[in-house]
Protein backbone atom coordinates (compact mmCIF):
# COMPACT_ATOMS: atom_id res chain seq x y z
CA UNK A 1 0.00 0.00 0.00
CA UNK A 2 1.62 3.31 -1.11
CA UNK A 3 0.48 6.62 0.20
CA UNK A 4 2.48 9.83 -0.76
CA UNK A 5 3.26 11.95 1.27
CA UNK A 6 0.48 14.83 0.70
CA UNK A 7 -2.09 11.79 1.40
CA UNK A 8 -0.77 10.85 4.29
CA UNK A 9 -0.52 14.03 5.99
CA UNK A 10 -4.15 14.51 4.89
CA UNK A 11 -4.86 11.66 7.25
CA UNK A 12 -2.66 12.77 10.00
CA UNK A 13 -4.48 16.32 9.38
CA UNK A 14 -7.72 14.23 9.86
CA UNK A 15 -6.67 12.69 12.64
CA UNK A 16 -5.88 15.20 14.51
CA UNK A 17 -8.91 17.08 14.22
CA UNK A 18 -11.42 16.62 17.17
CA UNK A 19 -15.07 17.87 17.45
CA UNK A 20 -17.65 18.05 20.74
CA UNK A 21 -20.68 16.06 19.88
CA UNK A 22 -23.68 14.68 21.51
CA UNK A 23 -23.99 11.81 19.95
CA UNK A 24 -22.82 8.43 21.08
CA UNK A 25 -19.16 7.75 19.63
CA UNK A 26 -17.41 4.75 20.33
CA UNK A 27 -13.73 4.89 21.14
CA UNK A 28 -11.98 1.55 19.38
CA UNK A 29 -13.67 3.06 16.29
CA UNK A 30 -12.61 6.45 16.84
CA UNK A 31 -8.94 4.71 17.33
CA UNK A 32 -9.59 3.08 13.63
CA UNK A 33 -11.07 7.01 11.83
CA UNK A 34 -8.99 7.46 8.73
CA UNK A 35 -6.02 5.51 9.15
CA UNK A 36 -5.99 2.90 6.01
CA UNK A 37 -5.83 -0.87 7.16
CA UNK A 38 -4.21 -2.26 4.28
CA UNK A 39 -5.68 -5.04 2.49
CA UNK A 40 -3.87 -7.52 -0.75
CA UNK A 41 -1.04 -5.86 -2.13
CA UNK A 42 -1.92 -2.12 -2.90
CA UNK A 43 -5.13 -2.00 -1.81
CA UNK A 44 -6.67 -0.72 2.26
CA UNK A 45 -9.94 0.23 3.80
CA UNK A 46 -10.60 3.48 5.90
CA UNK A 47 -13.10 4.33 8.02
CA UNK A 48 -14.40 7.67 7.42
CA UNK A 49 -17.61 8.25 9.29
CA UNK A 50 -20.48 6.33 10.95
CA UNK A 51 -23.51 6.92 12.62
CA UNK A 52 -24.84 5.02 15.73
CA UNK A 53 -23.64 1.31 17.22
CA UNK A 54 -25.17 -1.46 19.30
CA UNK A 55 -26.55 1.07 21.54
CA UNK A 56 -28.76 2.66 18.83
CA UNK A 57 -29.63 -1.04 17.55
CA UNK A 58 -31.26 -1.24 21.42
CA UNK A 59 -32.42 2.25 21.32
CA UNK A 60 -34.75 1.89 17.95
CA UNK A 61 -36.09 -1.55 19.10
CA UNK A 62 -37.23 0.02 22.06
CA UNK A 63 -38.25 3.05 20.43
CA UNK A 64 -36.67 4.73 23.35
CA UNK A 65 -36.24 8.67 24.51
CA UNK A 66 -32.70 8.06 25.42
CA UNK A 67 -29.41 5.82 24.84
CA UNK A 68 -32.09 2.63 25.12
CA UNK A 69 -29.65 1.07 27.57
CA UNK A 70 -30.90 -0.39 30.49
CA UNK A 71 -28.54 -3.46 31.81
CA UNK A 72 -25.32 -4.66 29.64
CA UNK A 73 -26.84 -8.33 29.82
CA UNK A 74 -30.32 -6.92 28.53
CA UNK A 75 -29.12 -5.50 25.64
CA UNK A 76 -26.36 -7.86 24.75
CA UNK A 77 -29.36 -10.21 24.89
CA UNK A 78 -31.96 -8.25 23.15
CA UNK A 79 -29.63 -7.67 20.22
CA UNK A 80 -28.97 -11.63 20.30
CA UNK A 81 -32.50 -11.91 19.99
CA UNK A 82 -33.16 -9.39 17.24
CA UNK A 83 -30.81 -11.51 14.93
CA UNK A 84 -31.82 -14.64 16.03
CA UNK A 85 -35.51 -14.10 14.97
CA UNK A 86 -34.43 -11.78 11.80
CA UNK A 87 -36.22 -8.54 13.31
CA UNK A 88 -33.51 -6.51 11.65
CA UNK A 89 -34.64 -2.96 10.99
CA UNK A 90 -33.36 -2.03 14.14
CA UNK A 91 -29.99 -2.72 12.73
CA UNK A 92 -30.20 -0.48 9.78
CA UNK A 93 -30.37 2.51 12.37
CA UNK A 94 -26.75 2.28 12.39
CA UNK A 95 -24.39 3.13 9.82
CA UNK A 96 -20.52 3.30 8.40
CA UNK A 97 -18.97 4.83 5.47
CA UNK A 98 -15.59 3.61 4.12
CA UNK A 99 -13.01 4.42 1.77
CA UNK A 100 -11.78 1.47 -0.40
CA UNK A 101 -9.07 0.66 -2.33
CA UNK A 102 -9.71 -2.31 -4.79
CA UNK A 103 -8.76 -4.01 -8.07
CA UNK A 104 -11.52 -4.05 -10.15
CA UNK A 105 -12.25 -7.30 -10.75
CA UNK A 106 -13.08 -7.29 -6.65
CA UNK A 107 -15.48 -3.98 -7.21
CA UNK A 108 -17.34 -5.88 -9.92
CA UNK A 109 -18.28 -8.39 -7.25
CA UNK A 110 -18.76 -5.48 -4.78
CA UNK A 111 -21.05 -3.73 -6.55
CA UNK A 112 -23.06 -6.55 -7.05
CA UNK A 113 -24.14 -5.71 -3.27
CA UNK A 114 -27.08 -3.01 -4.31
CA UNK A 115 -28.06 -1.90 -0.53
CA UNK A 116 -25.02 0.59 -0.21
CA UNK A 117 -24.16 3.95 -1.31
CA UNK A 118 -21.17 3.98 -3.65
CA UNK A 119 -18.90 7.16 -5.16
CA UNK A 120 -16.45 5.51 -7.46
CA UNK A 121 -12.91 7.60 -8.30
CA UNK A 122 -13.67 8.75 -12.07
CA UNK A 123 -11.18 7.69 -14.30
CA UNK A 124 -13.22 10.10 -16.82
CA UNK A 125 -12.05 12.92 -14.51
CA UNK A 126 -8.63 11.90 -13.10
CA UNK A 127 -5.73 9.38 -14.67
CA UNK A 128 -5.52 6.34 -13.30
CA UNK A 129 -2.28 5.36 -11.30
CA UNK A 130 -0.14 2.56 -12.63
CA UNK A 131 -0.97 0.20 -9.61
CA UNK A 132 -2.05 -3.17 -10.52
CA UNK A 133 -3.09 -6.18 -8.27
CA UNK A 134 -0.52 -9.41 -8.22
CA UNK A 135 -1.59 -12.11 -5.93
CA UNK A 136 0.56 -14.03 -3.03
CA UNK A 137 2.36 -17.06 -4.35
CA UNK A 138 0.50 -19.02 -1.58
CA UNK A 139 -3.01 -17.63 -3.53
CA UNK A 140 -2.05 -18.37 -7.01
CA UNK A 141 -3.67 -22.08 -7.38
CA UNK A 142 -5.20 -24.06 -10.39
CA UNK A 143 -8.98 -24.44 -10.96
CA UNK A 144 -10.68 -26.21 -8.73
CA UNK A 145 -11.64 -30.00 -9.94
CA UNK A 146 -14.64 -29.84 -7.32
CA UNK A 147 -15.79 -26.47 -7.42
CA UNK A 148 -16.45 -24.53 -10.86
CA UNK A 149 -16.28 -21.14 -8.89
CA UNK A 150 -13.06 -22.23 -6.88
CA UNK A 151 -9.09 -22.91 -6.45
CA UNK A 152 -7.12 -26.13 -6.31
CA UNK A 153 -3.40 -27.24 -5.94
CA UNK A 154 -1.02 -24.49 -5.41
CA UNK A 155 0.99 -24.02 -8.42
CA UNK A 156 5.35 -25.30 -8.52
CA UNK A 157 7.14 -22.42 -8.22
CA UNK A 158 8.49 -22.39 -12.12
CA UNK A 159 4.65 -21.84 -13.22
CA UNK A 160 3.86 -19.29 -10.24
CA UNK A 161 7.21 -17.42 -11.59
CA UNK A 162 5.72 -17.82 -15.11
CA UNK A 163 2.45 -16.86 -14.21
CA UNK A 164 3.75 -13.66 -12.06
CA UNK A 165 5.64 -12.47 -14.93
CA UNK A 166 3.01 -12.61 -17.33
CA UNK A 167 0.43 -10.70 -15.28
CA UNK A 168 3.46 -8.04 -14.51
CA UNK A 169 4.10 -7.65 -17.84
CA UNK A 170 0.60 -7.49 -19.24
CA UNK A 171 -0.44 -4.75 -16.82
CA UNK A 172 2.76 -2.47 -17.26
CA UNK A 173 1.84 -2.79 -21.45
CA UNK A 174 -1.59 -2.19 -20.91
CA UNK A 175 -0.69 1.20 -18.53
CA UNK A 176 1.92 2.22 -20.92
CA UNK A 177 -0.78 1.75 -23.79
CA UNK A 178 -3.36 3.71 -21.71
CA UNK A 179 -0.65 6.84 -21.35
CA UNK A 180 0.38 6.41 -25.01
CA UNK A 181 -3.70 6.78 -25.89
CA UNK A 182 -3.71 9.92 -23.70
CA UNK A 183 -0.25 10.92 -25.29
CA UNK A 184 0.86 11.92 -21.59
CA UNK A 185 3.90 10.53 -19.29
CA UNK A 186 2.77 9.52 -15.39
CA UNK A 187 3.49 13.36 -14.51
CA UNK A 188 0.89 14.42 -17.17
CA UNK A 189 2.90 16.03 -19.46
CA UNK A 190 2.85 15.35 -23.55
CA UNK A 191 4.39 12.61 -25.04
CA UNK A 192 4.20 13.80 -28.61
CA UNK A 193 3.46 17.78 -28.55
CA UNK A 194 1.99 17.12 -32.48
CA UNK A 195 -0.77 14.17 -31.35
CA UNK A 196 -3.89 14.87 -29.31
CA UNK A 197 -4.46 11.61 -27.36
CA UNK A 198 -7.57 10.44 -27.00
CA UNK A 199 -10.07 11.54 -24.08
CA UNK A 200 -9.41 9.98 -20.39
CA UNK A 201 -13.02 8.50 -20.66
CA UNK A 202 -11.65 6.47 -23.99
CA UNK A 203 -8.08 5.93 -22.74
CA UNK A 204 -9.42 3.74 -19.61
CA UNK A 205 -10.53 0.59 -22.06
CA UNK A 206 -7.90 -1.18 -22.09
CA UNK A 207 -6.62 -1.10 -18.55
CA UNK A 208 -7.06 -4.97 -17.41
CA UNK A 209 -9.33 -6.19 -14.49
CA UNK A 210 -6.05 -6.28 -11.68
CA UNK A 211 -5.99 -2.35 -11.78
CA UNK A 212 -7.02 -0.61 -8.80
CA UNK A 213 -10.02 1.25 -8.07
CA UNK A 214 -11.24 3.57 -5.44
CA UNK A 215 -14.57 4.46 -3.80
CA UNK A 216 -16.76 5.38 -0.79
CA UNK A 217 -19.20 2.91 0.26
CA UNK A 218 -21.99 4.09 2.67
CA UNK A 219 -24.06 1.10 4.17
CA UNK A 220 -25.98 0.37 7.29
CA UNK A 221 -25.55 -2.38 9.72
CA UNK A 222 -28.03 -4.88 8.39
CA UNK A 223 -26.74 -4.44 4.95
CA UNK A 224 -23.16 -4.61 5.99
CA UNK A 225 -24.10 -7.52 8.01
CA UNK A 226 -25.24 -9.18 4.58
CA UNK A 227 -22.25 -8.36 2.48
CA UNK A 228 -20.09 -9.90 5.07
CA UNK A 229 -22.30 -13.48 5.64
CA UNK A 230 -21.28 -13.72 1.92
CA UNK A 231 -18.38 -12.29 1.26
CA UNK A 232 -16.91 -13.33 4.62
CA UNK A 233 -17.50 -16.82 4.40
CA UNK A 234 -15.04 -19.61 3.04
CA UNK A 235 -17.19 -20.00 -0.69
CA UNK A 236 -16.48 -16.32 -1.83
CA UNK A 237 -13.60 -15.52 -3.83
CA UNK A 238 -10.04 -14.84 -1.77
CA UNK A 239 -9.68 -11.28 -2.64
CA UNK A 240 -12.78 -10.22 -1.90
CA UNK A 241 -12.64 -12.08 1.85
CA UNK A 242 -9.51 -10.26 2.82
CA UNK A 243 -11.52 -7.12 2.29
CA UNK A 244 -14.22 -9.00 4.34
CA UNK A 245 -11.68 -10.14 7.02
CA UNK A 246 -10.93 -6.78 7.71
CA UNK A 247 -14.12 -5.25 7.85
CA UNK A 248 -15.08 -7.68 10.19
CA UNK A 249 -12.32 -6.48 12.37
CA UNK A 250 -13.71 -2.98 12.22
CA UNK A 251 -17.21 -4.22 13.44
CA UNK A 252 -15.83 -5.75 15.75
CA UNK A 253 -14.44 -2.11 17.30
CA UNK A 254 -17.81 -0.71 16.16
CA UNK A 255 -20.57 -2.86 17.54
CA UNK A 256 -19.58 -5.90 19.58
CA UNK A 257 -22.37 -7.38 20.39
CA UNK A 258 -24.09 -7.13 17.23
CA UNK A 259 -20.58 -8.40 15.90
CA UNK A 260 -20.83 -11.14 18.50
CA UNK A 261 -24.47 -11.81 17.66
CA UNK A 262 -24.01 -12.11 13.65
CA UNK A 263 -21.07 -14.82 14.21
CA UNK A 264 -23.28 -16.45 16.31
CA UNK A 265 -26.69 -16.60 14.29
CA UNK A 266 -24.94 -15.64 11.02
CA UNK A 267 -21.76 -16.23 9.55
CA UNK A 268 -20.88 -19.63 11.32
CA UNK A 269 -24.13 -20.74 11.69
CA UNK A 270 -25.72 -23.14 9.02
CA UNK A 271 -29.39 -23.33 7.25
CA UNK A 272 -30.76 -27.03 6.86
CA UNK A 273 -33.28 -28.13 4.24
CA UNK A 274 -35.78 -29.88 5.68
CA UNK A 275 -34.64 -33.14 4.41
CA UNK A 276 -31.39 -32.68 6.45
CA UNK A 277 -32.87 -31.75 9.40
CA UNK A 278 -34.59 -35.40 9.31
CA UNK A 279 -31.19 -36.78 8.07
CA UNK A 280 -29.86 -35.24 11.84
CA UNK A 281 -32.70 -36.57 13.40
CA UNK A 282 -32.52 -40.07 12.37
CA UNK A 283 -28.78 -40.30 13.50
CA UNK A 284 -28.99 -38.67 16.99
CA UNK A 285 -31.89 -41.77 17.08
CA UNK A 286 -28.97 -43.86 16.69
CA UNK A 287 -30.71 -44.76 13.39
CA UNK A 288 -27.07 -45.49 10.71
CA UNK A 289 -27.53 -43.03 7.74
CA UNK A 290 -25.71 -43.32 4.60
CA UNK A 291 -25.16 -40.87 1.38
CA UNK A 292 -27.63 -43.42 -0.24
CA UNK A 293 -30.35 -43.54 2.51
CA UNK A 294 -30.26 -39.90 3.09
CA UNK A 295 -32.51 -38.85 0.42
CA UNK A 296 -30.12 -35.74 -0.46
CA UNK A 297 -27.85 -34.91 -3.60
CA UNK A 298 -24.35 -35.82 -3.35
CA UNK A 299 -23.46 -32.09 -2.58
CA UNK A 300 -25.42 -31.80 -0.17
CA UNK A 301 -24.63 -35.15 1.64
CA UNK A 302 -20.99 -33.85 1.60
CA UNK A 303 -21.88 -30.51 2.96
CA UNK A 304 -23.58 -31.95 6.16
CA UNK A 305 -20.83 -34.45 6.58
CA UNK A 306 -18.35 -31.66 6.82
CA UNK A 307 -20.87 -29.32 8.71
CA UNK A 308 -21.07 -32.48 11.20
CA UNK A 309 -17.97 -34.70 10.68
CA UNK A 310 -20.12 -36.96 9.89
CA UNK A 311 -18.07 -40.44 7.94
CA UNK A 312 -18.83 -39.00 4.27
CA UNK A 313 -20.41 -42.43 2.97
C1 LIG B 1 -20.12 -17.10 -3.60
C2 LIG B 1 -20.86 -16.18 -4.54
C3 LIG B 1 -20.93 -16.51 -5.89
C4 LIG B 1 -21.63 -15.68 -6.79
N1 LIG B 1 -21.69 -16.00 -8.12
C5 LIG B 1 -22.33 -15.17 -8.99
C6 LIG B 1 -22.41 -15.46 -10.39
O1 LIG B 1 -21.89 -16.49 -10.84
N2 LIG B 1 -23.05 -14.59 -11.21
C7 LIG B 1 -23.65 -13.46 -10.73
O2 LIG B 1 -24.24 -12.70 -11.51
N3 LIG B 1 -23.61 -13.16 -9.41
C8 LIG B 1 -22.97 -13.97 -8.55
N4 LIG B 1 -22.92 -13.65 -7.21
C9 LIG B 1 -23.57 -12.41 -6.75
C10 LIG B 1 -24.90 -12.71 -6.04
O3 LIG B 1 -25.81 -13.33 -6.93
C11 LIG B 1 -25.51 -11.39 -5.52
O4 LIG B 1 -25.77 -10.54 -6.60
C12 LIG B 1 -24.59 -10.66 -4.56
O5 LIG B 1 -24.06 -11.54 -3.60
C13 LIG B 1 -25.36 -9.55 -3.84
O6 LIG B 1 -26.30 -10.15 -2.99
P1 LIG B 1 -27.70 -9.49 -2.71
O7 LIG B 1 -28.47 -9.26 -3.98
O8 LIG B 1 -28.38 -10.32 -1.67
O9 LIG B 1 -27.24 -8.08 -2.05
P2 LIG B 1 -27.91 -6.65 -2.15
O10 LIG B 1 -27.93 -6.16 -3.55
O11 LIG B 1 -27.20 -5.81 -1.13
O12 LIG B 1 -29.38 -6.87 -1.71
C14 LIG B 1 -29.69 -7.22 -0.35
C15 LIG B 1 -31.05 -7.81 -0.32
O13 LIG B 1 -31.99 -6.81 -0.71
C16 LIG B 1 -33.01 -7.41 -1.49
N5 LIG B 1 -32.98 -6.83 -2.85
C17 LIG B 1 -32.06 -5.96 -3.35
N6 LIG B 1 -32.39 -5.63 -4.60
C18 LIG B 1 -33.50 -6.31 -4.91
C19 LIG B 1 -34.31 -6.42 -6.07
N7 LIG B 1 -34.06 -5.74 -7.17
N8 LIG B 1 -35.39 -7.22 -6.03
C20 LIG B 1 -35.69 -7.93 -4.92
N9 LIG B 1 -34.96 -7.88 -3.78
C21 LIG B 1 -33.89 -7.09 -3.78
C22 LIG B 1 -32.73 -8.92 -1.51
O14 LIG B 1 -33.40 -9.50 -0.43
C23 LIG B 1 -31.25 -8.98 -1.27
O15 LIG B 1 -30.81 -10.21 -0.72
C24 LIG B 1 -22.25 -14.48 -6.30
C25 LIG B 1 -22.17 -14.16 -4.94
C26 LIG B 1 -21.48 -15.01 -4.07
C27 LIG B 1 -21.40 -14.62 -2.61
Amino acid sequence: MNLSESQMKEIADERDQQSLTRRNTVSELEDLMFSPIPVLDHGFIRVIDYMGSDSSVVQAARVSYGKGTRRVSDDRNLIKYLLRHSHTTPFEMAEIKLHVKLPLFVARQWIRHRTANVNEYSARYSILDNEFYLPDAAHLAAQSDVNRQGRGETLNEDETNEVLELLRRDANHAYSSYLSLLNQDELGNKLDLKKTGIARELARMNISLNFYTQWYWKVDMHNFMHFLRLRADSHAQYEIRAYADVMLSIFKAWAPWSYEAFLEYRLNSVNLSQTSVEVVRRLIAGEPVSFETSRLSRREWDELALTFNLKKD
